[in-house]
Protein backbone atom coordinates (compact mmCIF):
# COMPACT_ATOMS: atom_id res chain seq x y z
CA UNK A 1 0.00 0.00 0.00
CA UNK A 2 1.22 3.55 -1.41
CA UNK A 3 2.06 5.91 1.86
CA UNK A 4 0.68 8.95 0.05
CA UNK A 5 -2.67 9.13 -2.17
CA UNK A 6 -3.71 12.04 -4.16
CA UNK A 7 -7.19 11.70 -2.06
CA UNK A 8 -7.88 9.88 1.05
CA UNK A 9 -11.32 10.06 2.66
CA UNK A 10 -12.11 8.65 6.00
CA UNK A 11 -15.38 6.97 5.95
CA UNK A 12 -17.33 4.99 3.24
CA UNK A 13 -21.14 6.27 3.52
CA UNK A 14 -22.96 7.47 0.50
CA UNK A 15 -20.98 10.48 1.24
CA UNK A 16 -17.64 8.89 1.19
CA UNK A 17 -17.70 5.80 -1.23
CA UNK A 18 -19.17 8.03 -3.73
CA UNK A 19 -16.66 10.99 -3.41
CA UNK A 20 -13.98 8.35 -3.86
CA UNK A 21 -15.29 7.23 -6.79
CA UNK A 22 -15.61 10.35 -8.52
CA UNK A 23 -11.67 11.08 -7.50
CA UNK A 24 -11.00 8.18 -8.97
CA UNK A 25 -12.51 8.26 -12.25
CA UNK A 26 -11.13 11.56 -12.28
CA UNK A 27 -7.72 10.19 -12.12
CA UNK A 28 -6.94 10.95 -8.52
CA UNK A 29 -4.81 8.24 -6.72
CA UNK A 30 -7.60 7.56 -3.94
CA UNK A 31 -8.13 5.57 -0.87
CA UNK A 32 -11.11 4.85 1.88
CA UNK A 33 -10.81 4.37 5.50
CA UNK A 34 -13.73 2.65 7.05
CA UNK A 35 -13.82 1.40 10.55
CA UNK A 36 -16.99 -0.95 10.18
CA UNK A 37 -16.39 -4.10 10.39
CA UNK A 38 -18.54 -6.94 8.99
CA UNK A 39 -19.86 -10.19 11.09
CA UNK A 40 -16.48 -12.01 9.89
CA UNK A 41 -14.14 -8.97 10.59
CA UNK A 42 -13.66 -7.56 7.23
CA UNK A 43 -14.04 -3.69 6.01
CA UNK A 44 -18.04 -3.30 5.29
CA UNK A 45 -18.57 -0.42 2.92
CA UNK A 46 -21.95 1.72 2.58
CA UNK A 47 -22.40 3.46 5.83
CA UNK A 48 -25.22 4.15 7.87
CA UNK A 49 -27.44 4.56 4.31
CA UNK A 50 -26.67 1.03 2.87
CA UNK A 51 -26.08 -0.84 5.99
CA UNK A 52 -28.96 0.45 8.48
CA UNK A 53 -30.75 3.44 7.08
CA UNK A 54 -31.98 3.74 3.78
CA UNK A 55 -31.52 0.50 2.44
CA UNK A 56 -33.06 -1.68 5.17
CA UNK A 57 -36.15 0.45 6.12
CA UNK A 58 -37.24 0.23 2.14
CA UNK A 59 -36.95 -3.25 2.61
CA UNK A 60 -38.81 -3.18 5.29
CA UNK A 61 -41.49 -0.71 4.06
CA UNK A 62 -41.97 -2.61 1.00
CA UNK A 63 -42.47 -6.34 2.45
CA UNK A 64 -44.89 -4.72 5.06
CA UNK A 65 -46.75 -2.78 2.63
CA UNK A 66 -47.12 -5.44 0.34
CA UNK A 67 -48.73 -7.51 3.17
CA UNK A 68 -50.70 -4.44 4.07
CA UNK A 69 -51.87 -5.06 0.73
CA UNK A 70 -52.84 -8.77 0.51
CA UNK A 71 -54.93 -7.88 3.85
CA UNK A 72 -56.41 -4.69 3.29
CA UNK A 73 -56.12 -3.79 -0.41
CA UNK A 74 -57.23 -6.40 -3.04
CA UNK A 75 -60.59 -7.13 -2.18
CA UNK A 76 -61.59 -4.00 -3.87
CA UNK A 77 -59.91 -5.03 -6.66
CA UNK A 78 -61.94 -8.05 -6.48
CA UNK A 79 -58.84 -10.26 -5.30
CA UNK A 80 -59.76 -12.66 -2.14
CA UNK A 81 -56.76 -13.33 -0.51
CA UNK A 82 -57.06 -15.78 2.93
CA UNK A 83 -55.61 -14.75 5.90
CA UNK A 84 -51.88 -13.60 4.77
CA UNK A 85 -49.38 -14.58 7.54
CA UNK A 86 -45.78 -12.81 8.16
CA UNK A 87 -43.17 -14.22 8.77
CA UNK A 88 -40.91 -11.77 10.28
CA UNK A 89 -37.56 -14.03 9.84
CA UNK A 90 -38.08 -14.33 5.93
CA UNK A 91 -38.42 -10.45 5.61
CA UNK A 92 -35.34 -9.81 7.96
CA UNK A 93 -33.12 -12.36 5.78
CA UNK A 94 -34.94 -10.29 2.26
CA UNK A 95 -33.62 -7.51 3.33
CA UNK A 96 -30.36 -8.42 4.99
CA UNK A 97 -29.41 -10.33 1.42
CA UNK A 98 -30.37 -6.66 -0.10
CA UNK A 99 -27.77 -5.15 2.30
CA UNK A 100 -25.15 -7.74 1.13
CA UNK A 101 -25.77 -6.95 -2.19
CA UNK A 102 -25.16 -3.42 -1.98
CA UNK A 103 -22.38 -3.06 0.23
CA UNK A 104 -20.61 -5.89 -1.82
CA UNK A 105 -21.26 -3.64 -4.86
CA UNK A 106 -19.47 -0.87 -3.78
CA UNK A 107 -16.37 -3.00 -2.79
CA UNK A 108 -16.96 -4.11 -6.51
CA UNK A 109 -17.08 -0.71 -7.53
CA UNK A 110 -14.12 0.54 -5.23
CA UNK A 111 -11.90 -2.28 -7.39
CA UNK A 112 -12.99 -1.07 -10.43
CA UNK A 113 -12.57 2.33 -10.00
CA UNK A 114 -8.33 1.24 -8.22
CA UNK A 115 -9.88 2.51 -4.86
CA UNK A 116 -7.89 1.57 -2.06
CA UNK A 117 -10.61 0.62 0.84
CA UNK A 118 -8.59 0.81 4.64
CA UNK A 119 -10.06 -0.70 7.49
CA UNK A 120 -9.84 0.84 10.59
CA UNK A 121 -10.38 4.57 12.29
CA UNK A 122 -9.19 6.98 10.84
CA UNK A 123 -7.69 10.49 12.50
CA UNK A 124 -6.70 14.04 10.67
CA UNK A 125 -3.38 14.95 11.74
CA UNK A 126 -1.69 18.42 10.34
CA UNK A 127 -0.14 18.61 8.07
CA UNK A 128 -2.59 16.97 5.62
CA UNK A 129 -1.89 13.33 7.24
CA UNK A 130 -4.50 10.74 8.40
CA UNK A 131 -3.75 8.80 11.11
CA UNK A 132 -5.23 5.19 10.96
CA UNK A 133 -5.61 2.32 13.55
CA UNK A 134 -7.02 -1.12 13.04
CA UNK A 135 -8.89 -3.39 14.48
CA UNK A 136 -5.71 -4.48 16.54
CA UNK A 137 -4.87 -1.53 17.55
CA UNK A 138 -1.76 -1.10 14.47
CA UNK A 139 -1.47 2.62 13.30
CA UNK A 140 -0.14 3.88 10.59
CA UNK A 141 -0.01 7.46 9.53
CA UNK A 142 -1.13 7.70 5.18
CA UNK A 143 0.19 11.29 3.31
CA UNK A 144 -2.62 12.70 1.53
CA UNK A 145 -2.58 15.41 -1.07
CA UNK A 146 -6.27 16.53 0.19
CA UNK A 147 -8.63 14.73 3.01
CA UNK A 148 -12.24 14.36 2.41
CA UNK A 149 -14.09 13.81 5.82
CA UNK A 150 -17.57 11.77 5.45
CA UNK A 151 -17.61 10.05 9.36
CA UNK A 152 -21.80 10.72 8.87
CA UNK A 153 -23.82 10.77 12.27
CA UNK A 154 -25.04 8.82 15.09
CA UNK A 155 -28.54 8.88 16.70
CA UNK A 156 -29.61 11.04 19.31
CA UNK A 157 -30.06 10.26 23.04
CA UNK A 158 -32.07 11.36 25.37
CA UNK A 159 -31.89 10.59 29.37
CA UNK A 160 -34.76 9.62 30.01
CA UNK A 161 -34.95 6.55 27.62
CA UNK A 162 -31.23 5.38 27.72
CA UNK A 163 -31.33 2.41 24.46
CA UNK A 164 -30.72 -1.09 25.84
CA UNK A 165 -30.70 -2.27 22.41
CA UNK A 166 -33.65 -4.94 23.89
CA UNK A 167 -36.66 -3.00 24.80
CA UNK A 168 -35.34 0.61 23.88
CA UNK A 169 -34.12 0.64 21.01
CA UNK A 170 -32.61 3.40 18.44
CA UNK A 171 -33.97 2.81 14.62
CA UNK A 172 -30.82 0.15 14.13
CA UNK A 173 -32.41 -2.07 16.58
CA UNK A 174 -36.05 -1.26 14.83
CA UNK A 175 -34.92 -2.84 11.68
CA UNK A 176 -34.03 -6.22 13.82
CA UNK A 177 -36.89 -6.77 15.71
CA UNK A 178 -37.74 -10.65 15.32
CA UNK A 179 -41.16 -10.43 15.97
CA UNK A 180 -44.04 -8.03 15.86
CA UNK A 181 -44.66 -6.28 19.24
CA UNK A 182 -48.42 -6.23 20.63
CA UNK A 183 -48.03 -2.60 21.54
CA UNK A 184 -44.97 0.03 19.92
CA UNK A 185 -43.90 3.10 21.33
CA UNK A 186 -42.14 5.39 18.88
CA UNK A 187 -40.63 8.50 20.51
CA UNK A 188 -40.53 11.25 17.86
CA UNK A 189 -42.63 11.46 15.26
CA UNK A 190 -39.79 12.60 12.85
CA UNK A 191 -38.60 10.94 9.41
CA UNK A 192 -37.61 7.48 11.55
CA UNK A 193 -40.63 7.50 13.66
CA UNK A 194 -43.12 7.53 10.39
CA UNK A 195 -41.15 5.29 8.14
CA UNK A 196 -40.66 2.91 11.50
CA UNK A 197 -43.76 3.21 12.99
CA UNK A 198 -45.22 2.49 9.69
CA UNK A 199 -43.47 -0.45 9.12
CA UNK A 200 -44.76 -2.47 12.15
CA UNK A 201 -47.93 -1.16 12.36
CA UNK A 202 -48.88 -2.62 9.08
CA UNK A 203 -47.68 -5.92 10.38
CA UNK A 204 -50.18 -5.65 13.27
CA UNK A 205 -48.80 -3.36 15.95
CA UNK A 206 -50.52 -0.61 17.89
CA UNK A 207 -48.43 2.23 17.16
CA UNK A 208 -48.63 5.42 19.90
CA UNK A 209 -46.07 8.33 18.47
CA UNK A 210 -44.87 10.53 21.35
CA UNK A 211 -43.72 13.87 19.50
CA UNK A 212 -42.23 16.85 21.92
CA UNK A 213 -43.66 19.56 18.98
CA UNK A 214 -46.91 20.89 19.39
CA UNK A 215 -46.45 21.15 15.56
CA UNK A 216 -46.73 18.10 13.32
CA UNK A 217 -43.78 17.65 10.56
CA UNK A 218 -43.02 21.49 10.87
CA UNK A 219 -40.12 21.69 8.07
CA UNK A 220 -42.99 20.28 5.54
CA UNK A 221 -45.43 22.53 3.94
CA UNK A 222 -48.37 23.73 6.39
CA UNK A 223 -51.37 21.91 3.82
CA UNK A 224 -49.36 18.83 3.22
CA UNK A 225 -48.87 17.88 6.63
CA UNK A 226 -52.19 18.45 7.65
CA UNK A 227 -53.39 15.77 5.28
CA UNK A 228 -50.39 13.65 5.69
CA UNK A 229 -51.59 13.68 9.84
CA UNK A 230 -55.00 12.92 8.56
CA UNK A 231 -53.46 9.72 6.22
CA UNK A 232 -51.82 8.84 8.92
CA UNK A 233 -54.54 8.48 11.30
CA UNK A 234 -56.63 6.34 9.33
CA UNK A 235 -53.78 4.37 8.89
CA UNK A 236 -54.42 3.84 12.89
CA UNK A 237 -50.56 5.48 13.76
CA UNK A 238 -51.97 7.05 17.16
CA UNK A 239 -49.79 10.70 17.19
CA UNK A 240 -49.48 12.45 20.24
CA UNK A 241 -48.31 16.21 19.79
CA UNK A 242 -46.58 18.34 22.35
CA UNK A 243 -45.66 15.53 24.94
CA UNK A 244 -41.82 15.24 27.08
CA UNK A 245 -41.30 12.18 27.91
CA UNK A 246 -39.84 11.74 31.56
CA UNK A 247 -38.93 8.65 32.12
CA UNK A 248 -38.96 4.56 30.52
CA UNK A 249 -38.52 1.96 32.29
CA UNK A 250 -38.36 -1.97 32.05
CA UNK A 251 -40.57 -3.94 34.41
CA UNK A 252 -41.11 -7.15 33.44
CA UNK A 253 -40.47 -7.66 29.96
CA UNK A 254 -42.06 -4.61 29.01
CA UNK A 255 -41.37 -0.63 28.54
CA UNK A 256 -43.33 1.68 31.36
CA UNK A 257 -42.97 5.18 30.10
CA UNK A 258 -43.91 8.28 31.48
CA UNK A 259 -44.82 11.23 29.96
CA UNK A 260 -46.25 14.92 30.91
CA UNK A 261 -48.86 16.68 28.14
CA UNK A 262 -51.57 19.38 28.29
CA UNK A 263 -53.85 16.90 29.63
CA UNK A 264 -51.16 15.98 32.65
CA UNK A 265 -49.03 12.92 33.62
CA UNK A 266 -49.87 9.85 31.32
CA UNK A 267 -48.68 6.29 31.49
CA UNK A 268 -48.10 3.99 28.72
CA UNK A 269 -46.80 -0.14 28.63
CA UNK A 270 -45.17 -1.11 25.62
CA UNK A 271 -43.61 -4.69 24.38
CA UNK A 272 -41.18 -2.52 22.61
CA UNK A 273 -40.41 1.38 22.29
CA UNK A 274 -38.10 3.09 19.67
CA UNK A 275 -35.84 6.02 20.06
CA UNK A 276 -36.32 8.60 17.11
CA UNK A 277 -35.38 11.79 18.38
CA UNK A 278 -33.21 13.32 15.70
CA UNK A 279 -29.57 12.37 14.79
CA UNK A 280 -26.20 14.13 15.77
CA UNK A 281 -22.62 14.28 13.12
CA UNK A 282 -20.12 12.06 14.19
CA UNK A 283 -17.76 14.48 14.93
CA UNK A 284 -16.02 13.51 17.82
CA UNK A 285 -12.29 12.03 18.05
CA UNK A 286 -12.16 12.72 14.54
CA UNK A 287 -9.00 15.05 14.61
CA UNK A 288 -6.30 16.36 16.32
CA UNK A 289 -6.40 19.44 18.26
CA UNK A 290 -3.62 21.06 15.98
CA UNK A 291 -5.41 19.96 12.42
CA UNK A 292 -6.79 23.21 12.21
CA UNK A 293 -10.49 21.93 12.17
CA UNK A 294 -13.31 23.41 14.33
CA UNK A 295 -16.90 22.49 15.16
CA UNK A 296 -19.81 24.67 15.16
CA UNK A 297 -22.27 25.59 17.94
CA UNK A 298 -24.39 22.12 16.71
CA UNK A 299 -21.23 20.02 17.03
CA UNK A 300 -20.83 19.69 12.84
CA UNK A 301 -17.62 20.61 11.03
CA UNK A 302 -17.22 23.63 9.71
CA UNK A 303 -17.37 24.24 6.42
CA UNK A 304 -18.21 26.65 3.93
CA UNK A 305 -20.61 26.38 0.53
CA UNK A 306 -17.93 24.29 -1.35
CA UNK A 307 -17.17 22.28 1.64
CA UNK A 308 -13.79 23.19 2.14
CA UNK A 309 -13.15 23.19 6.15
CA UNK A 310 -11.01 26.04 8.11
CA UNK A 311 -7.75 23.50 7.42
CA UNK A 312 -6.29 24.01 3.89
CA UNK A 313 -6.87 20.30 1.50
CA UNK A 314 -9.05 19.38 4.18
CA UNK A 315 -12.96 19.16 3.08
CA UNK A 316 -15.95 17.33 5.18
CA UNK A 317 -19.09 16.14 3.66
CA UNK A 318 -22.27 14.36 4.11
CA UNK A 319 -23.96 13.98 7.82
CA UNK A 320 -21.03 15.41 9.47
CA UNK A 321 -21.80 19.13 8.40
CA UNK A 322 -24.97 21.58 7.89
CA UNK A 323 -27.57 20.99 6.29
CA UNK A 324 -30.14 18.35 5.61
CA UNK A 325 -28.87 14.22 6.51
CA UNK A 326 -29.87 12.92 3.72
CA UNK A 327 -28.02 10.43 1.13
CA UNK A 328 -28.15 12.35 -1.92
CA UNK A 329 -27.02 15.36 -0.45
CA UNK A 330 -23.72 13.96 1.20
CA UNK A 331 -23.09 12.32 -2.00
CA UNK A 332 -23.56 15.30 -4.25
CA UNK A 333 -21.33 17.30 -1.86
CA UNK A 334 -19.13 14.35 -2.08
CA UNK A 335 -18.76 14.75 -5.96
CA UNK A 336 -18.70 18.31 -5.77
CA UNK A 337 -15.44 17.95 -4.11
CA UNK A 338 -14.01 15.53 -5.80
CA UNK A 339 -14.41 17.45 -8.91
CA UNK A 340 -13.26 21.04 -7.20
CA UNK A 341 -9.86 19.16 -6.31
CA UNK A 342 -9.54 18.03 -9.72
CA UNK A 343 -9.43 21.58 -10.93
CA UNK A 344 -13.06 21.51 -12.11
CA UNK A 345 -15.53 24.73 -10.71
CA UNK A 346 -18.49 22.55 -9.40
CA UNK A 347 -21.02 23.77 -7.02
CA UNK A 348 -23.78 22.24 -5.58
CA UNK A 349 -27.47 23.72 -5.78
CA UNK A 350 -28.50 23.61 -2.03
CA UNK A 351 -32.08 24.98 -2.40
CA UNK A 352 -33.00 22.16 -4.70
CA UNK A 353 -32.56 19.20 -2.35
CA UNK A 354 -35.59 16.70 -2.52
CA UNK A 355 -36.60 15.18 0.61
CA UNK A 356 -39.04 12.16 0.90
CA UNK A 357 -40.89 10.54 3.93
CA UNK A 358 -41.60 6.96 2.57
CA UNK A 359 -44.73 6.06 4.34
CA UNK A 360 -47.62 5.25 1.94
CA UNK A 361 -48.41 7.52 0.40
CA UNK A 362 -45.05 9.17 0.54
CA UNK A 363 -44.33 12.69 1.40
CA UNK A 364 -41.87 14.70 -0.73
CA UNK A 365 -40.57 17.83 -0.85
CA UNK A 366 -38.33 20.47 -2.56
CA UNK A 367 -37.87 24.26 -2.16
CA UNK A 368 -39.75 26.61 -0.05
CA UNK A 369 -42.76 26.12 1.83
CA UNK A 370 -45.57 28.28 1.93
CA UNK A 371 -45.80 29.02 5.47
CA UNK A 372 -41.72 30.06 4.66
CA UNK A 373 -42.60 32.55 1.57
CA UNK A 374 -45.48 34.22 3.68
CA UNK A 375 -42.94 34.48 6.45
CA UNK A 376 -40.29 36.27 4.18
CA UNK A 377 -43.02 38.16 2.30
CA UNK A 378 -42.63 36.97 -1.02
CA UNK A 379 -45.63 37.20 -3.47
CA UNK A 380 -46.36 33.82 -4.36
CA UNK A 381 -49.37 31.32 -6.58
CA UNK A 382 -50.25 28.57 -5.38
CA UNK A 383 -51.76 25.66 -7.65
CA UNK A 384 -53.27 22.62 -5.77
CA UNK A 385 -54.30 19.16 -8.05
CA UNK A 386 -55.47 16.80 -5.14
CA UNK A 387 -54.97 13.05 -6.48
CA UNK A 388 -58.78 12.49 -6.20
CA UNK A 389 -59.57 13.71 -9.40
CA UNK A 390 -56.46 11.64 -10.83
CA UNK A 391 -57.61 9.27 -13.46
CA UNK A 392 -54.61 6.90 -12.60
CA UNK A 393 -54.69 6.96 -9.13
CA UNK A 394 -58.15 6.16 -8.94
CA UNK A 395 -57.51 3.11 -11.18
CA UNK A 396 -54.89 1.94 -8.62
CA UNK A 397 -57.43 3.05 -5.68
CA UNK A 398 -54.49 4.72 -4.43
CA UNK A 399 -56.38 8.40 -5.21
CA UNK A 400 -55.19 9.92 -1.27
CA UNK A 401 -53.45 13.31 -1.36
CA UNK A 402 -52.31 16.37 -3.44
CA UNK A 403 -49.88 17.90 -5.63
CA UNK A 404 -48.61 21.58 -4.69
CA UNK A 405 -46.61 23.73 -6.67
CA UNK A 406 -46.12 27.49 -5.17
CA UNK A 407 -44.11 29.54 -7.83
CA UNK A 408 -43.42 33.47 -7.62
CA UNK A 409 -46.18 35.48 -8.54
CA UNK A 410 -44.28 38.03 -10.66
CA UNK A 411 -41.77 36.39 -12.82
CA UNK A 412 -43.53 32.68 -12.40
CA UNK A 413 -40.19 31.08 -11.35
CA UNK A 414 -41.16 27.89 -9.30
CA UNK A 415 -40.24 28.01 -6.03
CA UNK A 416 -41.11 24.94 -4.06
CA UNK A 417 -43.57 21.43 -4.68
CA UNK A 418 -44.85 19.56 -1.84
CA UNK A 419 -46.28 16.25 -2.29
CA UNK A 420 -48.70 14.02 -0.37
CA UNK A 421 -49.74 10.77 -2.89
CA UNK A 422 -48.80 7.53 -4.12
CA UNK A 423 -45.16 7.61 -5.65
CA UNK A 424 -44.41 11.02 -4.58
CA UNK A 425 -40.68 10.36 -4.17
CA UNK A 426 -40.77 9.81 -8.27
CA UNK A 427 -42.91 12.97 -9.01
CA UNK A 428 -41.40 15.38 -7.00
CA UNK A 429 -38.04 14.71 -8.59
CA UNK A 430 -39.47 16.40 -11.76
CA UNK A 431 -40.08 19.58 -10.32
CA UNK A 432 -36.60 19.23 -9.02
CA UNK A 433 -35.58 19.01 -12.93
CA UNK A 434 -37.48 22.11 -13.39
CA UNK A 435 -36.10 24.14 -10.62
CA UNK A 436 -32.55 23.02 -11.48
CA UNK A 437 -33.38 24.41 -15.17
CA UNK A 438 -35.11 27.63 -13.55
CA UNK A 439 -38.44 26.80 -15.02
CA UNK A 440 -41.43 28.67 -14.83
CA UNK A 441 -44.66 27.05 -13.35
CA UNK A 442 -46.13 27.86 -17.22
CA UNK A 443 -43.10 25.79 -18.56
CA UNK A 444 -44.74 22.77 -16.78
CA UNK A 445 -47.73 23.77 -18.08
CA UNK A 446 -46.72 24.05 -21.57
CA UNK A 447 -45.18 20.52 -21.12
CA UNK A 448 -47.07 17.53 -22.34
CA UNK A 449 -47.44 14.70 -19.75
CA UNK A 450 -48.37 10.94 -20.84
CA UNK A 451 -51.92 10.09 -20.17
CA UNK A 452 -53.08 8.30 -17.82
CA UNK A 453 -50.09 8.85 -15.39
CA UNK A 454 -49.60 9.74 -11.83
CA UNK A 455 -46.99 12.65 -13.29
CA UNK A 456 -50.51 14.18 -14.46
CA UNK A 457 -51.00 15.68 -11.32
CA UNK A 458 -47.98 17.73 -10.95
CA UNK A 459 -48.77 18.63 -14.83
CA UNK A 460 -52.32 19.65 -13.34
CA UNK A 461 -51.02 21.42 -10.31
CA UNK A 462 -48.50 23.58 -12.50
CA UNK A 463 -51.64 24.67 -14.38
CA UNK A 464 -53.67 25.35 -11.30
CA UNK A 465 -51.05 28.08 -10.21
CA UNK A 466 -52.75 30.22 -13.02
CA UNK A 467 -56.01 29.06 -12.73
CA UNK A 468 -56.04 26.54 -15.73
CA UNK A 469 -56.17 23.14 -14.23
CA UNK A 470 -58.35 20.93 -16.34
CA UNK A 471 -59.85 18.31 -13.91
CA UNK A 472 -60.09 20.61 -11.10
CA UNK A 473 -63.03 23.41 -10.51
CA UNK A 474 -60.16 25.82 -10.36
CA UNK A 475 -60.47 28.58 -7.41
CA UNK A 476 -58.60 30.91 -8.98
CA UNK A 477 -59.75 33.42 -12.09
CA UNK A 478 -58.52 32.58 -15.25
CA UNK A 479 -55.52 34.52 -17.06
P1 LIG B 1 -22.84 7.63 6.99
O1 LIG B 1 -23.72 6.94 6.06
O2 LIG B 1 -23.20 7.67 8.42
O3 LIG B 1 -21.40 7.00 6.81
C1 LIG B 1 -20.32 7.40 7.57
C2 LIG B 1 -19.31 6.27 7.56
O4 LIG B 1 -18.12 6.74 8.15
C3 LIG B 1 -19.75 5.06 8.37
O5 LIG B 1 -19.59 3.90 7.61
C4 LIG B 1 -18.81 5.07 9.58
O6 LIG B 1 -18.51 3.77 10.05
C5 LIG B 1 -17.59 5.73 8.99
N1 LIG B 1 -16.73 6.41 9.97
C6 LIG B 1 -17.11 7.30 10.92
N2 LIG B 1 -16.03 7.76 11.59
C7 LIG B 1 -14.96 7.14 11.05
C8 LIG B 1 -13.57 7.19 11.31
N3 LIG B 1 -13.06 8.00 12.25
N4 LIG B 1 -12.76 6.39 10.57
C9 LIG B 1 -13.26 5.56 9.61
N5 LIG B 1 -14.56 5.49 9.31
C10 LIG B 1 -15.39 6.27 10.03
N6 LIG B 1 -31.46 9.36 3.87
C11 LIG B 1 -32.05 9.48 2.66
O7 LIG B 1 -31.62 10.31 1.86
N7 LIG B 1 -33.08 8.67 2.30
C12 LIG B 1 -33.59 7.74 3.13
O8 LIG B 1 -34.53 7.03 2.78
C13 LIG B 1 -33.00 7.59 4.41
N8 LIG B 1 -33.45 6.66 5.27
C14 LIG B 1 -32.84 6.52 6.48
C15 LIG B 1 -33.33 5.57 7.36
C16 LIG B 1 -32.74 5.39 8.60
C17 LIG B 1 -33.28 4.35 9.54
C18 LIG B 1 -31.61 6.19 8.96
C19 LIG B 1 -30.93 6.00 10.28
C20 LIG B 1 -31.13 7.16 8.09
C21 LIG B 1 -31.74 7.33 6.85
N9 LIG B 1 -31.30 8.30 5.95
C22 LIG B 1 -31.91 8.45 4.74
C23 LIG B 1 -30.17 9.18 6.27
C24 LIG B 1 -28.91 8.65 5.58
O9 LIG B 1 -28.66 7.33 5.99
C25 LIG B 1 -27.73 9.54 5.91
O10 LIG B 1 -28.04 10.88 5.56
C26 LIG B 1 -26.50 9.11 5.14
O11 LIG B 1 -26.15 7.78 5.41
C27 LIG B 1 -25.32 10.01 5.48
O12 LIG B 1 -24.24 9.64 4.69
P2 LIG B 1 -22.74 9.93 5.19
O13 LIG B 1 -21.87 9.27 4.17
O14 LIG B 1 -22.58 11.34 5.48
O15 LIG B 1 -22.63 9.16 6.58
P1 LIG C 1 -36.20 13.96 12.77
O1 LIG C 1 -35.52 15.22 13.07
O2 LIG C 1 -36.80 13.74 11.44
O3 LIG C 1 -37.35 13.67 13.83
C1 LIG C 1 -37.13 13.66 15.20
C2 LIG C 1 -38.41 14.04 15.89
O4 LIG C 1 -38.26 13.81 17.27
C3 LIG C 1 -38.75 15.52 15.71
O5 LIG C 1 -40.09 15.63 15.31
C4 LIG C 1 -38.50 16.11 17.09
O6 LIG C 1 -39.36 17.20 17.37
C5 LIG C 1 -38.80 14.93 17.96
N1 LIG C 1 -38.16 14.97 19.28
C6 LIG C 1 -36.92 15.42 19.59
N2 LIG C 1 -36.68 15.25 20.92
C7 LIG C 1 -37.80 14.68 21.45
C8 LIG C 1 -38.16 14.25 22.74
N3 LIG C 1 -37.32 14.38 23.78
N4 LIG C 1 -39.38 13.71 22.92
C9 LIG C 1 -40.24 13.57 21.88
N5 LIG C 1 -39.94 13.97 20.62
C10 LIG C 1 -38.74 14.50 20.41
O7 LIG C 1 -35.10 12.82 13.10
P2 LIG C 1 -35.16 11.26 12.88
O8 LIG C 1 -36.52 10.84 12.50
O9 LIG C 1 -34.52 10.67 14.08
O10 LIG C 1 -34.20 11.09 11.66
C11 LIG C 1 -32.83 11.51 11.75
C12 LIG C 1 -32.30 11.99 10.44
O11 LIG C 1 -32.22 10.92 9.52
C13 LIG C 1 -33.20 13.06 9.85
O12 LIG C 1 -32.48 14.24 9.75
C14 LIG C 1 -33.56 12.57 8.49
O13 LIG C 1 -33.27 13.52 7.51
C15 LIG C 1 -32.71 11.33 8.25
N6 LIG C 1 -33.61 10.30 7.71
C16 LIG C 1 -34.10 10.50 6.46
C17 LIG C 1 -35.01 9.60 5.94
C18 LIG C 1 -35.55 9.85 4.58
O14 LIG C 1 -34.97 10.64 3.85
N7 LIG C 1 -36.62 9.20 4.19
C19 LIG C 1 -35.42 8.51 6.68
C20 LIG C 1 -34.91 8.35 7.95
C21 LIG C 1 -33.99 9.26 8.45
Amino acid sequence: MPDKYDVVVIGAGPAGYVAAIRAAQLGLSTACVEQWLDAKGKVRLGGTCLNVGCIPSKALLDSSYKFAEARDHLAVHGITVKDPGIDVPAMLERKDKIVDQLTGGIAGLFKHNGVTAISGTGKVLSGARVEVTDKDGKVQVIGAGNIIIAAGSVPVNIPPAPVDNKYIIDSTGALELTEVPRRLGVIGAGVIGLELGSVWGRLGSEVVMLEALDDFLPMMDAQVAKEAARIYKQQGLDIRLGTRVTGAEVKDGAVVVTYSSAGGEKVETFDRLIVAVGRKPRSQELFASDSGLTLDERGYIFVNDYCETEAPHVFAVGDVVRGPMLAHKGSEEGIMVAERIAGKKAQMNYDCIPSVIYTHPEVAAVGRTEQDLKADGVPYKAGVFPFAASGRALASNDAQGLVKILAHAENDRILGCHIVGPSAADLVQQVVIAMEFGSSAEDLALTVFGHPTLSEAVHEAALAVDGHAIHIANKKKRS
